[in-house]
C-alpha cells in the first residue's frame, strides 16, 4: 500500500489532479517520460497483408491536432474497394491450413504478449501521438490509456489457450464435445475518444481466439492505430491477420457493415450509427453484431455519502477525457438535503480544473476532439440555458484557438430537459435534485440508455438495493470509471448489444461447434 501511495504521489506531482479518480493499481511505477510533441508521424497509409498501400482512389483526408486546429498530416482514405481488398487478405489468412489457422493456440498468446512488449517499448511515442491526434492530456495517455492497453493485450494473451469447449454427456452411445472456434473475418469499427484502448479491447479477444481482423479507425484519430499496425508486423503476426483501413464512416465503415464476407462486426460509437450497423448486418449476410453505444449514465449521491469523495468522483465521472466517455456520469442526481452544498463544491471544483496544453503535466483537460464536437457541445450549452437550467460556471470556449471548452456546470436541471436526456459528450455537468430513493431509481432508469450507473452512500443496504435496481451494464458503488480488462463492459437497452472485456468478450468472437461421434459398444 505504501508503495502504491508513493507511486500515486509521484504521478500526481506531475499530473496534477488528472488521474485521482482512477484506482492507483492502474499506474505503472515508472515515472512518466517527457513527451516530444514534434515527433514524426511514420505511418499514414492503409495496412493490408502486413504491407502499406495508398487508397485505390488515391484519396487522402487530413487529421487535425485539436489543440491548434492545424493539420498534422494527410492519411490514405480507404473506401469500399480497399475494404474489399482487406477482407480478401483476411480470408486468405484464415484459410484452412494457413499459418494462422495451424498456429498453436499458445503461440497466439505469445504473439499478443510480444505486441504488448513492443507497445511498452514505444509507450512514450504512442502516448505522444495519441495526445497530438486526440487532444487528451499526455500524462493521461501515458499513465492511463497505454497502461490499460498493455494490460488488456496481456490479459487476452493469457486466454489464447484457455478458452475451450466441454465434454457433453449426451444420451446414447456417443462421445459429444464442443469446440470454441473463431468466427472468421471480424470487422471492427472504432471511435476517437479512446483510439488505442478501443483497438486493444477489439484486438485482444479477436486474436486470442484465432480470428482475423479488418479494422476501420476513426477519421479524427487514425495515427496511433497505424503505428500499432507496424508493431503487429514486427511482433510476427502472419500477413492478413490484422488489416487496418483508415477512412470515413459512410464509405469504409458502411462497406464493412454491409460486406457479405465479413462474419462479425464489432462497433463502438454513437447509437445512431449503431442502428445503421445492425440494419446493414441484417440486410447483408446476417453477420454477428456487437455494439457498444452511447449513454446518459445516472450518478446518484445519497445524503449519507462522504461528500468530499462524492464531489471529486462526480467531477471525475463527468469531466474525465474532456467529457468524451460513453459511460460518463452525465446525470448527477443529488439528494435534497445535501444538494446546495454539493452544487457549491462541484462548481468550485470545476472552476479549478486546469484546461490547456495537453502536453503540460499540469493540464487536466485538453481540447475536444474536433470542430464538429466543439460546436455540438456549445449547442447543448445554449439549449440548456434556453430550457431554463441554471448555468453555474463555464459555458464558453476556453481559448481563442483549438477546441477548448470551459468546464461547465448546470444546476436546477430537470429530467425533461434536452441536456438531461441526450448524450453531450463534453465537459458539461448536469446536477438534478431528488427526494427519495424510490424516486431516484425510477428517474435514473427512465432513459433509452443503460450503459453505466453509480451510487454514493455509506449504507451497505442502500448500496445493494440501488445497485440491483439500476438497469445498466455496469454499476459502480462509491467509485466511478473503474474499468479493467478482466471485467465485462457493455450496455442494456439502446446502449448496445453484447459485452467487451473479461471472459464474456470471448463468446462474441467464437462459434460453438458440437461434435458427436458414435462409440461402438463391442470391440469387433
Ligand atoms: P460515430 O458513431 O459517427 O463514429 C464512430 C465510428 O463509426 C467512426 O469510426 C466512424 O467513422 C464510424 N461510422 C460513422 N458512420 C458510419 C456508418 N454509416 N457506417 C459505419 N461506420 C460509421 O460518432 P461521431 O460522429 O464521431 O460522434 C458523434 C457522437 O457519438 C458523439 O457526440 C457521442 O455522443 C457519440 N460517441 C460515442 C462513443 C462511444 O464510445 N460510445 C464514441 C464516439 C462518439
Ligand atoms: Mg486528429
Amino acid at each position: 500500500m505504501l508503495l502504491l501511495r508513493a507511486v500515486l504521489g509521484n504521478i500526481c506531482s506531475r499530473v496534477s489532479r488528472v488521474p485521482l479518480g482512477v484506482p492507483i493499481s492502474r499506474f505503472s511505477a515508472a515515472a512518466i517520460p517527457a513527451p516530444n510533441p514534434k515527433a514524426d508521424v511514420h505511418f499514414n497509409q492503409i495496412f493490408i497483408n502486413n504491407e502499406w498501400q495508398d487508397a485505390v482512389s488515391k484519396k487522402t483526408f487530413p487529421t487535425v491536432n485539436p489543440s491548434t486546429g492545424e493539420v498534422i498530416c494527410q492519411v490514405a482514405e480507404g473506401d469500399k474497394v480497399d475494404v474489399d481488398r482487406a477482407v480478401k487478405a483476411a480470408q486468405e489468412a484464415f484459410k484452412l491450413g494457413s499459418p494462422w489457422r495451424r498456429m498453436d493456440a499458445s503461440h497466439r498468446g505469445v504473439l499478443l504478449n510480444r505486441l504488448a512488449d513492443l507497445i511498452q517499448r514505444d509507450r512514450a511515442y504512442l502516448a505522444t501521438l495519441e495526445t497530438l491526434d486526440n487532444g487528451k492530456p499526455y500524462a493521461v495517455s501515458y499513465a492511463v490509456d497505454l497502461d490499460l492497453v498493455i494490460k488488456c493485450l496481456r490479459y487476452y494473451a493469457g486466454w489464447a489457450d484457455k478458452y475451450h469447449g466441454k465434454n457433453i454427456p449426451i444420451d446414447g452411445d456417443y462421445f459429444s464435445y464442443t469446440r470454441h472456434e473463431p468466427v472468421g473475418v471480424c470487422g471492427q469499427i472504432i471511435p476517437w475518444n479512446f483510439p488505442l484502448l478501443m483497438l486493444a479491447w477489439k484486438f485482444g479477444p479477436a486474436l486470442a481466439t484465432g480470428n482475423v481482423i479488418v479494422m476501420k479507425v476513426a477519421e479524427q484519430t487514425p495515427l496511433t492505430a497505424l503505428y500499432i499496425a507496424s508493431l503487429v508486423k514486427e511482433a510476427g503476426f502472419p500477413p492478413g491477420v490484422v488489416n487496418i483501413v483508415p477512412g470515413l464512416g459512410p464509405t469504409a465503415g458502411a462497406a464493412i457493415a454491409a460486406h457479405m464476407d465479413v462474419d462479425k462486426v464489432a462497433f463502438t460509437g454513437s447509437t445512431e450509427v449503431g442502428r445503421f450497423i445492425q440494419q446493414a448486418a441484417g440486410k447483408s449476410n446476417l453477420k454477428k453484431v456487437t455494439l457498444e453505444l452511447g449513454g446518459k449514465s445516472p450518478n446518484i449521491i445519497l445524503s449519507d455519502s462522504d461528500l468530499d469523495w462524492a464531489v471529486e468522483q462526480s467531477h471525475f465521472a463527468l469531466f474525465f477525457n474532456q467529457g468524451q466517455c460513453c459511460c460518463a456520469g452525465s446525470r448527477t442526481y443529488v439528494q435534497e438535503d445535501i444538494y446546495k452544498e454539493f452544487v457549491e463544491r462541484s462548481v468550485q471544483r470545476a472552476k479549478t480544473r486546469v484546461v490547456g496544453d495537453p502536453f503540460d503535466f499540469k493540464t487536466e483537460q485538453g481540447p475536444q476532439v474536433d470542430e464538429a464536437q466543439f460546436k455540438k457541445i456549445m449547442g447543448y450549452i445554449k439549449t440548456g440555458r434556453q430550457e431554463g437550467a441554471k448555468l453555474l460556471c463555464g459555458g464558453s470556449a476556453a481559448a481563442d484557438r483549438g477546441y477548448f471548452i470551459q468546464p461547465t456546470v448546470f444546476g436546477d436541471v430537470t429530467d425533461n430537459m434536452t441536456i438531461a436526456r441526450e448524450e453531450i459528450f463534453g465537459p458539461v455537468m448536469q446536477i438534478l435534485k431528488f427526494k427519495s430513493i424510490e424516486e431516484v431509481i425510477e428517474r435514473a432508469n427512465n432513459s433509452m440508455y443503460g450503459l453505466a450507473a453509480s451510487v454514493f452512500t455509506k449504507d451497505l443496504d442502500k448500496a445493494n438495493y440501488v445497485s440491483q435496481a439500476l438497469r445498466a451494464g455496469t454499476v459502480w458503488i462509491n467509485c466511478y470509471d473503474v474499468l479493467g480488462a478482466q471485467a465485462p463492459f457493455g450496455g442494456y437497452k439502446a446502449s448496445g448489444t453484447g459485452r467487451e472485456g473479461g471472459e464474456y468478450a470471448l463468446q462474441a468472437y467464437t462459434e460453438v461447434k458440437t461434435v458427436t461421434m458414435k462409440v461402438p459398444q463391442k470391440n469387433s
